[in-house]
């Protein structure tokens, strides 16, 4: 079982919707399907298809096989449940096919025989699949900043999930990673609301176009929205945001992601302003429904309902919840496992009067025109038979070098790096030699805990050091282990000194710390600094004299400033997956040149957390005040070849607020190595009658030069996407200069009237 079950029970509201402006595509003849069809379905039917039920609780696995229980049939058949979710365990992609073949035959016994839609959360690649292709978790696939392979990546993901039948994949995450504290910010694609949105639309392009087709699944984005920076730093606790910054910084990815067509929405499980997401009608229905033009589902996070009623003591039972959420624009609710309380309690609560039928037939119309988009109806189950590139190689190359293009190179002092050839080296640290900690959380299981069983075909980072190297080079010594499963950071000092000791017979000694896998909850933490025992075994190899590589695995920056000046070279491998010991290793050689940049802001101290978006009173201008003073900067990342900037021009000084500018710059790769490189454009704001940020990111373009090569990078910025939203929540693009940053080089222009919009 996943969570814990909670149980409960009933109460009200009334439902007062405003029309939904379809902004998004819909297909005539598909609404004329469902209209027929909701005119036949009953109230108890229509509820079913509102509910989302956890497969664990309809059956049982023994020895990783999983067999349905008669709860099954009582679940689709008697409750007329739409959807199923997560996973017994890790299966193959034969299995799935089986599980999901037996609920579509369950479901072919009701009367109108709706196909059964199930979801998955396939975070990282297809990871709850046996055998499929594991990629770096999003937070190493936003520091490539390369759209390409982002795309590629989410073309792998649904064929691979559609081999193993399962049409419905809870990612991507749009969370902002503002918060380093924050337990999930690996799941995310950074800390930036460009970035994520030009990443995130990628991936929904290549998860779900064309819809319909067999190779393609639905996406669900999450966590609709401001999940990610709650005050506290803890998973699902309040966040304390205004509207205006609410509409700045958050919303934005989702607004790009529901205009490149995504259909389904799952809802922040935490709350903002004191209000829990799932019951705040002004966000899922003003917001998202009406003014996006949302004409897909939204689905609740895991029993966030009750969470209403549980959790945040705002309503007498379940119930009451229940129509709170519903009336505030929930259509499908991920129950997990009480489906008959929640079904019961829906009907009673139409059935009094507290929840309109026009509600609830808005939220089954949602669902239904959904899983005919899909194909459902005429293709409930895909089969592993018909996906032969299911695994193999080619993917596996994407995986890898999506890993390769990741990872980020922060310091290399006297250009230590790439290893001399037949260098001796000494692999130590928590982090060396497991599959776990490469691939994190969401990895076979939900916490990764059994990746070191599963993954055994893969290389650990000291397993490709020693088949790159030669066993004879490389020595192994732990110094520091993680504790038991289960128990997620902390860690104890096995030999230190033995560690010492080794160091004496090499010439490199390269450190892999970081993080344990986690996710969710249990990955909260009351201390950013990287544990006492890792920063001991860091401090005492340090003093051998011997260069020290240290080696980041974690899924959000562990403070380090003790020993980053005692490290030669460090290198952010996030959590690159089955491949990324290969791609670090390659990196480590000079085989692969490092391209990977932060997607970011790598804080040195833990009272020091403040992004690359901040006010300029938070800044390092203001001595009176921030002076914020990060280890790395957001899109920061070194090279084994450098690369000059010129030229930076803009096609006019002046422009109407309408008008699109052009600016474009000379990238020259003056090193003597092949090279790629993220080049980023920001633009700010001078003056601003609400605190301009310092700067930010508007384009961005991954680029690869030969030694000695040049290329012009040009961009196309509508001047409206410098607006900012002011606290009436309107667009202000005010009048007056603006100055551009491109590497060293920077350049003004400004705009000649205001334009509020
Ligand atoms: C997580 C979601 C996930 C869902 C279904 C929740 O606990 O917050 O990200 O998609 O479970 O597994």
């Amino acid at each position: 079982m996943k969570k814990l079950l909670f149980s409960g029970l009933v109460c009200s509201l009334l439902f007062l919707s405003a029309p939904v402006q379809a902004q998004q595509k819909i297909n005539p003849t598909i609404e004329k399907k469902v209209d027929a069809l909701l005119k036949q379905m009953t109230l108890e039917e229509k509820v079913g298809q509102m509910a989302q039920v956890s497969i664990e609780s309809l059956g049982s696995t023994i020895n990783q096989a999983f067999t349905f229980s008669d709860k099954m049939k009582d679940a689709v058949v008697n409750y007329k449940i739409g959807s199923i979710l997560n996973t017994p365990g890790l299966q193959t992609a034969s299995d799935w096919n089986r599980i999901i073949s037996e609920i579509h035959e369950t479901a072919q016994l009701t009367k109108r025989k709706i196909p059964v839609l199930y979801g998955l959360d396939d975070i990282h690649g297809v990871n709850f699949v046996a055998g499929a292709t594991l990629f770096p978790q999003q937070i190493g696939q936003a520091a490539s900043w390369n759209r390409q392979l982002v795309f590629n990546a989410g073309v792998i993901t649904a064929y691979e999930a559609r081999a193993a039948g399962v049409p419905w994949t809870f990612s991507p995450v749009l969370d902002l990673g503002t918060n380093p504290v924050w337990p999930r910010i690996w799941e995310g694609y950074g800390e930036d609301p460009f970035l994520i949105s030009e990443l995130g639309v990628q991936f929904v392009k290549a998860v779900q176009e064309p819809l319909g087709n067999k190779e393609k699944l639905i996406v669900s984005l999450k966590h609709y929205m401001a999940y990610s920076d709650p005050k506290s730093g803890k998973d699902r606790t309040d966040a304390w945001i205004p509207e205006h910054y609410l509409r700045e910084y958050h919303l934005p990815p989702f607004v790009a992601a529901i205009n490149a067509n995504a259909r389904n929405v799952m809802v922040n499980s935490a709350l903002i302003n004191g209000i829990p997401t799932h019951i705040n009608k002004h966000i899922l229905t003003d917001i998202l429904k009406n003014e996006l033009g949302f004409t897909g589902f939204i689905v609740t996070d895991w029993q966030d309902i009750e969470n209403v009623y549980r959790r945040d003591k705002m309503t007498k039972d379940v119930k009451e919840a229940i129509g709170l959420a519903i009336n505030a624009g929930i259509d499908m609710s991920m129950i997990p496992y009480d489906y008959k309380a929640f079904c019961t309690d829906l009907i009673a609560l139409v059935k009094e009067g507290k929840v309109s039928p026009v509600r609830i037939d808005d939220a089954v119309r949602r669902i239904l025109r959904v899983k005919y988009e899909i194909g459902l109806f005429e293709t409930p189950v895909t089969y592993l038979k018909d996906y032969p590139k299911f695994g193999s190689v080619e993917f596996e190359q994407a995986a890898y070098n999506m890993a390769a293009e990741s990872i980020t190179l922060l310091k290399n002092t006297n250009n230590v790096l790439p290893l001399r050839a037949n260098a001796k080296v000494l692999v130590t640290g928590p982090n060396a030699n497991s599959m776990r900690r490469l691939n994190g959380g969401w990895t076979y299981s939900w916490q990764g805990e059994r990746t070191d069983e599963y993954a055994t075909k893969y290389n650990t980072i000291l397993e490709a050091l020693q088949k790159k190297l030669g066993a004879a080079n490389v020595i192994y010594e732990q110094g520091v282990t993680y504790k038991t499963p289960g128990q997620y950071f902390e860690d104890t000092a096995l030999n230190i000194e033995a560690a010492v000791q080794a160091a004496a017979n090499v010439d490199y000694v390269l450190l892999c710390v970081g993080e344990n896998s986690y996710t969710e909850t249990p990955g909260n933490t009351n201390d950013l600094n990287l544990s006492v025992n890792q920063l001991a075994l860091a401090h005492a190899l340090i003093k051998t004299g011997k260069p020290v590589v240290l080696i980041l695995n974690e899924g959000r920056p562990r403070i380090i400033n003790s020993i980053e000046p005692g490290a030669a070279a460090i290198v952010d491998v996030y959590l690159p997956g089955n491949f990324g010991a290969d791609a670090l290793v390659d990196i480590l050689t000079g085989t692969v040149n490092p391209s990977g940049k932060l997607p970011i802001t790598y804080p040195r101290y833990t009272n020091d957390l403040v992004g690359y978006i901040h006010k300029p009173s938070e800044g390092s201008g203001n001595p009176q005040g921030g002076h914020s003073d990060p280890q790395y900067p957001f899109g920061f990342g070194l090279s084994y070849t450098s690369f000059a900037y010129s030229n930076l021009s803009i096609n006019k000084n002046s422009f109407e607020p309408n008008e699109t500018a052009t600016i474009t710059v000379n990238v020259t790769n003056t090193g003597n190595k092949p090279g790629k490189e993220a080049v980023q454009l920001y633009i700010t704001d001078l003056i601003a009658t609400l605190t301009p940020d310092v700067k930010r990111l508007r384009g961005f373009e991954k680029i690869e030069l030969k030694a000695g090569e040049s290329q012009t990078v040009t961009f196309h910025i509508p001047l409206k996407q410098l607006a900012f939203v002011g606290t009436d929540l309107k667009k202000h693009l005010e009048a007056g200069e603006f100055n551009i940053q491109v590497g060293n080089l920077q350049q003004k222009f400004s705009v000649n009237k205001t334009l509020v919009f």
